[in-house]
């Protein structure tokens, strides 16, 4: 899909959203926003009213009172004002209330009837609506809800890279997994895409490092949970940043130009891209190389009647790759994903020729 340039794009970049996870009272959300209008370094003030919690018995959201809070803000400080919408109740009264970005949640966007249900509330409206991802990485459940959107007319649209759900612990409490992101930007021509590096962080000390691999990768903008006084925040107190501590990270933040007329930087990025295509080149012949000796040897093994599957075999290609990856300085587990992946191709293959199928893969 092609997006047009609108709201989201007209904003300086980085574009902030900014704001706690939860509007909790008046004051909290007055101080917060009076915080941050000082500072200058917000486009749109944030706050989740309708809150979806795992457990039940915890603050679910202030509700629809927190509507006026949200006026509050905008009339006192002029920022413009986000919320999350689950529901297509709280889409209407969201925009009935004039709150200027209503956003999707990652639990909402997994739900493709939830979403439909919203994308039906949205048609023939303005509303501009940022997406998270849905919690575990499909990008598929991803663009389908943009898409949604899209189809019903609405075209202020962006992307929110918030990360995954582990399997594992991790030091984040979301995987970034970065190849997601991109690949949304790949798929949407000119489809803004936000990062909001605090429910990846989970905690306050990560917040800036993603922050800024975030604008490395060429992201719009940050959404980013601050409170006035996070110590006693109910919702994601580790997470939110106090307003003087986004200031200090959007200081440090350095914003690379998203690309360079300049003929000398031209040149010598022509120079190494061809030098990277030989090398791409090079390695895709030698795949191709690997491969004919997997057939031959497939071949061999279904002669002799012998299994596919040699562990020990594979067990020393792991080992010895392994070593010689690290003496080379490459990421063993890079080496060992890619390890992994040929691998797994050359059983496919063998499988094929043992039992002389055509693999639903082998297009
Ligand atoms: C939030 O932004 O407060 C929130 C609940 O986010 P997510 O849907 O990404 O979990
Ligand atoms: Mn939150």
């Amino acid at each position: 899909m092609e997006f047009e340039q609108g709201f989201f794009h007209k904003q300086s970049r980085p574009f902030i959203i900014a704001g706690p996870c939860s509007a909790e009272s008046e004051t909290q959300m007055l101080k917060t926003a009076e915080a941050l209008a000082e500072k200058e370094c917000v486009h749109v003030f944030r706050s989740g009213i309708w809150k979806p919690r795992t457990h039940p018995g915890y603050f679910e959201g202030a509700g629809d009172k927190a509507l006026k809070w949200l006026s509050k803000v905008k009339n006192n400080t002029g920022l413009l004002t986000a919320t999350e919408v689950i529901t297509p109740e709280h889409a209407e009264r969201a925009m009935e209330a004039g709150i200027d970005v209503l956003w999707i949640g990652a639990r909402t966007t997994g739900n493709p009837i939830y979403v439909q249900a919203l994308a039906d509330v949205f048609k023939g409206t303005s509303v501009k609506l940022m997406v998270k991802n849905p919690l575990h990485p499909d990008i598929n459940l991803w663009c389908g809800a943009i898409q949604r959107f899209y189809k019903a007319g609405i075209k202020d649209i962006a992307a929110v890279h918030r990360g995954f759900y582990p399997f594992e612990k991790t030091a984040f409490r979301n995987l970034p997994l970065w190849e997601i992101p991109i690949d949304i930007q790949l798929r949407n021509k000119n489809l803004p895409v936000f990062c909001d590096p605090s429910h990846i962080a989970g905690k306050t000390n990560h917040i800036a490092t993603i922050a800024q691999q975030a604008m490395d990768l060429n992201m719009s903008g940050l959404m980013v949970e601050v409170h006035y006084y996070p110590e006693n925040a109910l919702t994601d107190k580790q997470q939110q940043l106090r307003p003087e501590d986004l200031v200090q990270l959007l200081d440090n933040l350095t914003i690379r130009k998203r690309n360079f007329k300049d003929q000398a930087y031209i040149k010598r990025i022509v120079q190494y891209r061809k030098e990277i295509d030989q090398v791409d080149y090079q390695l895709l012949d030698l795949l191709k190389q690997r491969q004919d000796l997997v057939e031959e040897i497939a071949v061999h093994k279904k002669n002799m009647d012998v299994n596919i599957l040699q562990l020990k075999r594979w067990e020393s290609i792991i080992k010895t790759r392994l070593d010689y990856a690290e003496q080379n300085k490459l990421s063993k587990s890079f080496v060992l994903k890619l390890l992994q992946a040929i691998h797994k191709e050359a059983i496919r293959i063998q499988t094929g020729i043992m039992h002389d199928s055509n693999d639903p893969d082998d297009e």
